[in-house]
């Protein structure tokens, strides 16, 4: 398995680099049919990396046909799941096996830092796809309980066509969470990765075939949301959409559905983590540790950030100082150091959105105790300090919405009573964390919060064996986990009569 490599290493692979960069569409790089490409920009330096080809709605009904056509074959949909099983593990070893590639692509084109693509990213999403190849020979069918004149058989089958609608923040893992369980279960699948992130995902496309995937089973379709995106959304003959991104395009997903063919919509959208600690919380080192990763990790553009501290009064000002301390030691630094705990914000329009909430905070009153500024100027690229504000109420604006950047907001409150209301004043309901030692107290907090992941005494807390999705407007559906098949999968209801 490859190593991490130094950053002069990287710098140098960076410029040997030739991505792919054409649509994949039934095992084929092919133009786009307009011939139109769009800027593939890195936001470590501003440059333009690559010109994409930029897919449309002739795209899209090329790459639903092709994946209609196998899977009405059925040489991938009707194969033994054991076969799947092979070829999907052999998917996730090449992976392992291009790490660095692998890394090295997702590094550039949104600006992470080399080593959470190393460690995190290619690792996770091959993990994912080979879980769900692993447990695909494995899990079975019913027979239902019924009376010796009948059989009643529930069955699973595979639903079709499914469009996976991803965002740029893990632009390879969120595409894995949907690719593990919708080939294993044996559907085709065509990925619409964001626009700002699309180039991982071609390499696997590639590796995929590589691995004896049937063409036409994965296709990849690079390009804007409001076009390729809504052909995706629109169309007649694509039977799932399994979405990541924001609520306000997941409520556009739910519309195309109705004004198309009621297709089943997955969604993935938003979060507002509350991160309650407690007094009695046993170690607040480990709960700064924690506090400071769910912010600044992935320049916070993660959709489970712990953004909201909701902490008790009386250990605000203990815990607060330990945050800020451990954000100084997490100034952005050029991604492809290893070396470098936070990278860059994936395009010039976060970053001014980020710098926009931050500029609220201040007018609104909040007290600013670290960053709150654009840094590395010189670099070119798009940099934001890791940023914390104290004082924070529940109903300004930094509160409230998703930042989708490195800024955190503590709100103090004055017990576990207090905390679970502020943790549920929400319109989101993705992940929420609980800081205590009395076990009665998590157990009691963890069923008052409305959130589809709770992680007591820790943050992010869990693994592939766990479902990830949300409550309220943050969506349907699970990822991970055997619930996950659940979305790809149509349940068949045989009842035979043997009277
Ligand atoms: P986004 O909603 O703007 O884009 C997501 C995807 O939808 C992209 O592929 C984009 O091209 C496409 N899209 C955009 N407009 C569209 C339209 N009109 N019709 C069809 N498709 C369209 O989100 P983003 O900015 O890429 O990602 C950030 C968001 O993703 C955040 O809000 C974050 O919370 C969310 N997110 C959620 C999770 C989760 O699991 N809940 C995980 C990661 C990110």
């Amino acid at each position: 398995m490859s190593k991490l490599l130094t950053r002069d290493e990287y710098q140098r692979l960076a410029s040997e680099l030739t991505p792919r960069t054409q649509l994949f569409i039934d095992g084929k790089f092919v133009d786009a049919q307009s011939g139109k490409t769009f800027d593939c920009v890195s936001p470590r330096d501003g440059r333009v990396i690559a010109q994409v080809a930029e897919g449309d709605v002739a795209d899209v009904d090329r790459a639903v046909a092709s994946a209609r056509a196998v899977f009405e074959k059925g040489s991938w949909s009707q194969m033994a799941p054991a076969k799947r099983k092979r070829i999907l593990l052999n998917l996730a070893d090449k992976m392992r096996e291009h790490r660095n590639e692998l890394a090295l692509l997702e590094t550039l084109d949104m600006g992470k830092p080399i080593r959470d693509s190393f460690a995190v990213d290619v690792m996770s999403a091959a993990n994912a796809i080979q879980w769900h190849a692993e447990a695909i020979d494995k899990v079975y069918d019913e027979v239902a309980p019924t009376g010796p004149d009948a059989l009643g058989l529930i069955t699973r089958e595979p639903i079709g066509v499914v469009a996976a609608v991803v965002p740029w923040n893990f632009p390879m893992l969120m595409a894995a969470w949907k690719l593990g369980p919708a080939l294993a279960t044996g559907n085709s699948v065509i990925v619409k990765p964001a626009e700002q992130s699309p180039l991982s995902m071609l390499r696997i496309a590639e590796l995929a075939v590589e691995a004896g995937l049937p063409e036409g089973v994965l296709n990849v379709v690079p390009g804007f949301g409001p076009t390729a995106g809504k052909a995706l959304g629109l169309h007649m003959d694509v039977d799932c959409v399994a979405f990541t991104g924001s609520g306000e395009v997941g409520k556009l997903f739910l519309q195309y559905a109705g004004q198309s063919n009621m297709k089943r919509v997955w969604l993935e959208a938003g979060g507002k983590t509350p991160n309650i600690v407690l007094a009695d919380a046993h170690d607040l080192d480990k709960a700064a540790q924690h506090a400071a990763m769910g912010i600044f990790f992935n320049q916070g553009e993660v959709c489970t950030a712990a953004s909201r501290l909701v902490v008790q009064e009386s250990i605000r000002d203990e815990l607060v100082e330990k945050i800020v301390k451990i954000g100084e030691t997490m100034m952005p630094g050029d991604p492809l150091d290893p070396a470098t705990a936070m990278g860059a914000i994936v395009d010039e329009g976060q970053m001014q959105r980020v710098l926009g909430y931050i500029e609220k905070g201040r007018a609104e009153g909040a007290t600013l105790r670290l960053g709150g500024e654009q840094v590395r100027r010189n670099e070119g690229g798009f940099y934001i300090a890791p940023t914390v504000f104290d004082g924070v109420r529940n109903d300004m604006t930094i509160a409230r919405e998703e930042i989708f950047g490195p800024v955190l907001s503590v709100i103090s409150v004055k017990d576990a009573e207090e905390a679970v209301k502020v943790a549920n004043d929400t319109i989101y309901g993705l992940a929420a964390c609980i800081w205590t030692r009395d076990i009665r107290q998590a157990h009691r907090m963890a069923r008052a919060v409305k959130a589809g992941s709770v992680w007591v005494n820790c943050w992010d807390g869990g693994d592939m064996t766990m479902p990830f999705g949300g409550f309220k407007q943050s969506g349907n559906g699970r990822d991970k986990s055997l619930h996950a098949m659940d979305k790809y999968t149509e349940v068949k209801a045989t009842w035979i009569d043997l009277s």
